[in-house]
């Protein structure tokens, strides 16, 4: 993807994709030759399953469009263990972050209507954030068509900033950085899929991946003990779960094994998620005697 000759002008708005072959018109026409020309390549376009919309930003009041995913097209194939959902042809990741470019409020997108903020908040957020990036600008700049993992980092680090600002609760922060940590896994995928691999680059993909997830861990954890459930939608079981993959996968085994039991043992947790809690049992187990 990142191979295209032209990759960069989609920021001005210009379609590149299938752009890429710059001596195509060197080619003879093709003189009724159906049966041999070269398959067309079907495979849907990511903006296929992304919608614009239109909200109210409720610091300024001003109304932008964001990016969304058309969420009756796309399909979900499944999740990664720690529930990082995954859809076909597109990464819902990378669109749940709302940006007013009037003046920088930023934040993923379940957070960000103003039912969500106090009086102390907005005025933390106007001082440190509105003050500081406010553009007199009469109408938005046109989006980009989709975002690239960078693009859909930079807004999410901005979510951060803001969540830093407005002091938000420990797990939005949290939140923020565990999905700041799949998109750089869905970077390093991608890198890793591409015909000539960059390894540097998946390094620093993978090195950014973790430093995020161990952020992400320590907040959530800290979340559990100190906030009321749901968090971020998720109960309490589901929580734990959460946080026994994710330290299953820092290699925290015995925090891990402590989670699982908790489930296994709740009165709460649903059949789904005590199933699930039981094959990560079996994992813990196996990881352990292998002394990985
Ligand atoms: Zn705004």
């Amino acid at each position: 993807m990142s191979d295209n000759l032209l990759s960069g002008l989609e920021k001005l708005g210009l379609d590149v994709s299938g752009m890429d072959n710059l001596f195509a018109e060197e080619k003879k026409e093709p003189v009724k030759q159906e049966e041999t020309a070269a398959p067309v390549d079907n495979t849907p376009k990511e903006t296929e399953f992304l919608l614009e919309k239109s909200i109210r930003c409720p610091m300024c009041e001003k109304v932008f469009k964001t990016k969304n995913i058309k969420s009756a097209r796309a399909r979900r194939l499944g999740a990664d263990p720690d529930l990082r959902p995954r859809y076909e042809y597109v990464d819902p990741t990378k669109y749940d972050v709302d940006s007013c470019p009037f003046c920088g409020y930023t934040a993923i997108s379940r957070f960000f209507p103003g039912e969500n903020l106090t009086s102390i908040q907005r005025k933390a957020l106007q001082e440190g954030v509105c003050a500081k990036l406010t553009k007199y600008i009469n109408e938005a700049p046109a989006l980009p068509e989709t975002y690239t993992y960078d693009e859909a980092v930079e807004r999410y680090k901005l979510a951060l900033f803001n969540a830093m600002v407005k002091n938000a609760k420990t797990s939005e922060k949290a939140y923020t950085c565990l999905k700041i940590s799949w998109l750089m896994r869905g970077k390093a995928e991608e890198l890793e899929a591409a015909e000539n691999k960059d390894e540097a680059a998946i390094a620093a993909a993978r090195a950014e991946e973790n430093k995020f997830y161990e952020q992400a861990y320590d907040g959530m954890t800290k979340a559990l003990s100190t906030e009321n459930t749901p968090i971020c939608g998720m109960d309490q079981s589901t929580v734990e779960y959460l946080l026994a993959q994710m330290a299953f996968k820092l290699k925290k085994y015995t925090e891990s094994s402590r989670l699982v039991a908790n489930i296994l043992v709740s009165q709460t947790a649903g059949n789904n998620v005590k199933n699930k809690a039981r094959d990560l049992k079996d994992e813990l187990v196996n990881a352990i005697r292998a002394g990985k």
